[in-house]
């Protein structure tokens, strides 16, 4: 599993995967996925978006057929 990260500078936009193993093992057992602390862009230091990149099966569309 892992969560992704978007910058909300649109002039900037970087992109950043975390894998979310690092993070409980960086942060404690304890950790919960919805007290994912504020990320900061490394990039230009504005608030990103994060969100989970795992996707519940039932979202996910099949090959159409
Ligand atoms: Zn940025």
């Amino acid at each position: 599993m892992a969560l992704e990260a978007y910058c909300q500078n649109a002039a900037c936009r970087r992109f950043s995967v975390f894998d979310l193993d690092q993070l409980i093992a960086a942060l404690g057992p304890d950790y919960l996925v919805s007290d994912i602390p504020p990320l900061d862009c490394e990039a230009c230091g504005s608030p990103m978006e994060i969100k989970l990149a795992l996707v519940p099966p039932e979202d996910v569309e099949g090959p159409l057929e």
